[in-house]
């Protein structure tokens, strides 16, 4: 015999409660009030555990019940059978359950994949070019203490090469005025080898041994640099530096300190290990700058060649230059 309760009845009409007893079974509410009703038991709005005061349910129909006596109510549910209502509620709903953990994990993923790239593209449009520059002269102290040596080009050779560059930029339909940019020479460690990199601010870096290697291929060295001015251009430097150091960034970006944001930058930019979407921004740059400026893009095409042939006698050396592959992609499209 299942546990009965006597209590109000609204029947949703009337303001006039009417004595009413209930009981569950077969998972059914029943409800005799005069007449009877009976409603299936998980449409039934049932009340929320309280300590303190009436109990009251509401009925699929409109109706409701109310209860004075909280402490009857509740040995009737109990007597009943009558799971916690909120318990009652989720596993009702457990298709929403899993599709709430299911778009939680979405989101996880979609933080952890798209995040930390647009929350640094946002930084980075946020932070004043000083700041940026601010941290491409951190940068290359850094480096200069810890990873560059002095130039031992001879001078001339080295404002010849920063005159064509100069000359190159302003032949090209880039708008050069707003491109800031220095160039820097410098003797790299052997691991550098024949490289380049742009910093944040504008700060290219080109090491000896790319002189050297391109020495009767001043257009191909050109094109290595036009293609670091693409980094430049689209803040590569930057853009990285904060995605990798976010939330040194942020703390930058609150304080007006960058020391954090700085400590592992350098290494980072010496490698450039830049994604490929920014190699190919870097390299469309580049490839306008050149045919803009009257040159053949397949100038880019000996550099690479000489690369490959360098990378080729030192395999299973740690090289920075693999940061710039030759790849079939590359090649392909400085062919054109
Ligand atoms: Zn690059």
């Amino acid at each position: 015999m299942n546990p009965r309760l006597r209590l109000d009845y609204f029947d949703g009409h009337s303001a006039r409660p009417q004595s009413a007893e209930i009981w569950l079974s077969d998972g059914h509410l029943h409800l005799s009030a005069g007449a009877e009703a009976q409603y299936p038991a998980g449409e039934v709005r049932w009340p929320e555990r309280q300590r303190h005061g009436q109990r009251q349910a509401q009925l699929p129909d409109g109706g409701l019940l109310s209860c004075a006596d909280a402490a009857a109510w509740d040995a009737w549910a109990q007597g009943s059978g009558l799971r916690d209502p909120l318990a009652v509620h989720w596993t009702q709903s457990w298709r929403r359950v899993l599709l709430a953990v299911m778009l939680l994990l979405a989101l996880l993923f979609a933080c952890w994949r798209w995040g930390a790239p647009l929350a640094a593209d946002l930084i980075v449009q946020a932070l004043p070019a000083s700041a940026e520059q601010q941290i491409g002269s951190q940068s290359l102290d850094y480096l200069d203490r810890h990873w560059l040596q002095p130039s031992t080009l001879d001078a001339d050779q080295r404002e010849q090469i920063a005159r064509r560059f100069e000359r190159l930029v302003a032949a090209s339909a880039v708008d050069a005025a707003a491109l800031r940019y220095q160039l820097h020479f410098r003797a790299g460690s052997k691991l550098l080898g024949p490289n380049a990199f742009a910093l944040p601010g504008g700060e290219i870096v080109l090491t000896d041994a790319l002189v050297e290697l391109l020495h009767d291929s001043p257009d191909a060295l050109q094109g290595v640099l036009v293609h670091e001015l693409g980094h430049v251009r689209h803040r590569h430097g930057l853009r990285m530096a904060v995605q990798s150091g976010l939330v040194g960034a942020l703390a930058g970006l609150v304080v007006g300190d960058f020391s954090a944001l700085l400590a592992g930058l350098p290494a980072l930019l010496a490698q450039q290990a830049y994604s490929r979407d920014f190699e190919r921004e870097a390299d469309t740059q580049a490839h306008q700058m050149l045919r803009s400026a009257g040159l053949s893009p397949r100038v880019m095409l000996q550099f690479f060649e000489r690369i490959a042939a360098i990378e080729a006698r030192q395999t299973g050396v740690p090289s920075l230059l693999s940061s710039h592959p030759a790849t079939p992609e590359r090649i392909a499209f400085f062919s054109q």
